[in-house]
């Protein structure tokens, strides 16, 4: 089982992507995690790739492309791909067809988050993560059980994302109502998108995640 996540920045993603990793055994393939890493490694990409991220600007097609098929390179097909802010214009939409048919794979389905943009502000500029797992959390949302403790691995240095500012965020949100919701209408002609409410709480969301791909 091959499923996009697809909404806004802030829209609960990488969030229900973690989950369903947990819960089915599936593999997250974020491109935006992948591009971090690459920031973080100093690679060629990453070195290019650092400006763009900043600004909220989207990095090339060809660049991120290659970054998904590498990942289907090393994963055997029996593990169902969850593709977490991937693609994010009509080209990346028309390379992920193409990967997909050469790595023998299909798309089951498009899950698109609906949320309210003013809700976003407060996710973007309250998220954090594990710096030695990534595990996400939030400042009011999804606080660690124990203060300062990561719950998955136990490590007590956490991260913010530089890009998670109030003023990237909005660009952000400009540039996937521009690039990214044009998508859409592709995906739903082929009858395999399905909405969710992403404004529930996180169970919530994963719950009526999990009844689609039941
Ligand atoms: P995305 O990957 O779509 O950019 P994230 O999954 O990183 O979004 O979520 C953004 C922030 O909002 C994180 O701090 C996360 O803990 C929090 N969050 C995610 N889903 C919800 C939800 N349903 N309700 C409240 N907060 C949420
Ligand atoms: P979010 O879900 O919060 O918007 P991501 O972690 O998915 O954030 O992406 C962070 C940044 O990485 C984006 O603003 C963009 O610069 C770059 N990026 C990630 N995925 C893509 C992609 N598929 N195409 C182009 N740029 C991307
Ligand atoms: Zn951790």
């Amino acid at each position: 089982m091959d499923i996009i996540l697809l909404g806004p920045p802030g829209a609960g993603k990488g969030t229900q992507a973690q989950r369903l990793v947990e819960h089915h055994g599936m593999r997250q393939l974020s491109t935006g995690d992948m591009l971090r890493a690459a920031v973080k490694a100093g690679t060629p990409v990453g070195i290019k790739a650092k400006a763009i991220m900043d600004a909220g600007e989207l990095v090339s097609d060809e660049i991120v492309s290659e970054l998904i098929d590498a990942e289907l390179t090393a994963m055997g097909k029996e593990t169902g791909a969850i593709f977490d802010g991937y693609p994010r214009t009509e080209g990346q939409a028309e390379m992920l067809d193409g990967l997909l048919a050469k790595h023998g794979r299909s798309l089951d389905h498009v899950i698109e988050l609906e949320v309210n943009e003013d809700a976003l502000v407060e996710r973007i500029t309250g998220r954090f993560s594990c710096a030695n797992c990534g595990a996400g959390y939030h400042d009011t949302f999804k606080q660690p059980k124990v203060e300062g403790v990561c719950d998955e691995c136990g490590s007590t240095e956490f991260k913010r994302r530089p890009d998670d500012t109030e003023e990237t965020v909005r660009h952000r949100m400009q540039v996937y109502r521009s690039e990214t919701a044009p998508i859409l209408p592709g995906y739903e002609k082929r009858g395999i998108v399905t909405r969710v409410d992403g404004m529930g709480a996180i169970d919530e969301v994963t719950g009526a995640i999990d009844a689609i791909l039941a």
